[in-house]
């Protein structure tokens, strides 16, 4: 029997059946009366779950090509913006930046700390930014930003907000007009429980005129070509789109709102209380916050005699259990399991013992068979430890 396969990572994640199924019937053309009438429903869905009442942009690219778009739409060479990093991604908002020749300013924050509002404040009354990048889920740490905080600071001082929510929207409380962000981010294959492939930007009226002035090259990637075919009725796509996972996109953001976001978000909290509750169990340290906030992805130090890479394969070889281990400076240092999208406690419960076994035979001091009842108790599904 071929090993079965647990993916407990923060993208990719897991799709639903129901998904995949609705992927797997026959292409239908992306120019007909039926796709029409499936476009017109998700794009009416969409900015339900980003909580706006702007347009939701939907590309078809990985989720660094929304962040490259919302660049490219937003600013011209030699436009001072500020890019806030604390980690992987944070990082990544500067060297797209870079690579269009802004004058970046860079808030940079050691791995794993959370960003400050007045440290953003300071610095935007110190030099003006058209334009402030944030990160709402470092993905690379598990420390979720206080999005809201940090954007009225900036909205106070006049600049845009754009806003990688890449990892976070649909799993953890993100209102996109509420807290005033202009753009904000996703990508289909985390918390929308799609495969890689389609990309989202909610765009506000502010960030469309910015479009209007900015100077930077674009075609594929420029928002205004997107919106109008989105905008027509019956609506249109501007390209060939991504029908298959379109089809995918339309299947999970209606279990998504069927679910509720409500509901969706305290089911990743408790999801983030389970994690972490397991991991304290097996005696390990944290290495993202433990606090309810940090709901995305759990990163776990690993004993430091062990590289967390080789304790991420041992657990794919061994139990068929796939979490991911540290990006950039923090490769061979954590683990890091996901628990975005479709995921229930049982999947976080299995990452859980697999971890445990692979570290128990790599000789590391764990406490045994203590993880799961933690984790399973903190989720409010267990018999108390
Ligand atoms: C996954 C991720 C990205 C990159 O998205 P891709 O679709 O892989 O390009 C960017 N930012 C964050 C926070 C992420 O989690």
């Amino acid at each position: 029997m071929p090993e079965k396969q647990y993916l407990v990572t923060p993208g990719p994640t897991p799709v639903p059946p129901e998904v995949l199924a609705a992927m797997a019937k026959p292409i239908i053309h992306h120019r007909t009366p039926q796709f029409r009438a499936l476009l017109e429903r998700l794009y009416a869905r969409l900015p339900r779950i980003f909580q706006t009442g702007n347009d939701v942009a939907l590309l078809t690219c990985a989720g660094t090509g929304a962040m490259e778009s919302a660049v490219a739409n937003l600013c011209s060479p030699g436009d001072p913006v500020l890019v806030v990093a604390a980690g992987f991604f944070g990082e990544r908002w500067a060297a797209i930046a870079e690579g269009y020749g802004c004058d970046v300013d860079l808030i940079r924050y050691e791995w794993g700390e959370t960003a400050s509002a007045d440290d953003v404040a300071s610095r935007l009354d110190e030099r003006d930014a058209k334009v402030v990048f944030l990160t709402h889920s470092e993905t690379s740490t598990g420390v979720v930003h206080d999005v809201r905080e940090l954007a009225e600071r900036c909205t106070g001082a006049g600049a845009l907000v754009v806003v990688d929510a890449i990892s976070s929207l649909g799993a953890i409380p993100l209102e996109t007009d509420a807290w005033g962000l202009d753009v904000v981010l996703t990508s289909s294959h985390k918390a929308l429980m799609c495969p890689p492939g389609l990309a989202l930007a909610s765009v506000s009226n502010a960030a469309l005129e910015a479009t209007s002035r900015a100077t930077s090259p674009r075609f594929y990637l420029d928002w205004r070509r997107t919106l109008e075919a989105q905008r027509k009725r019956p609506p249109d796509s501007a390209f060939s789109p991504g029908i298959s996972l379109i089809v995918g996109l339309d299947a999970a953001t209606e279990i998504l709102v069927d679910e509720g976001l409500e509901a969706a978000y305290e089911r990743h909290r408790l999801l983030g209380r389970a994690c972490r509750a397991g991991v304290r169990a097996m005696g390990l340290e944290l290495f993202s916050p433990d606090e309810d906030r940090s709901a995305v992805v759990t990163a776990i130090r690993t004993p430091p005699d062990l590289d967390s890479g080789e304790i991420v394969l041992a657990m794919r070889e061994r139990s068929g259990v796939t979490i991911i281990g540290g990006q950039g400076e923090l490769r061979g240092k954590i683990v890091r399991i996901g628990h975005i999208g479709y995921i229930d406690v049982h999947d976080v419960a299995t990452a859980l013992s697999a971890l445990e076994l692979a570290l128990v035979e790599a000789g590391a001091d764990v406490d045994r068979g203590a993880a799961v009842p933690a984790a399973l108790d903190a989720y409010g599904d267990g018999v108390p430890v």
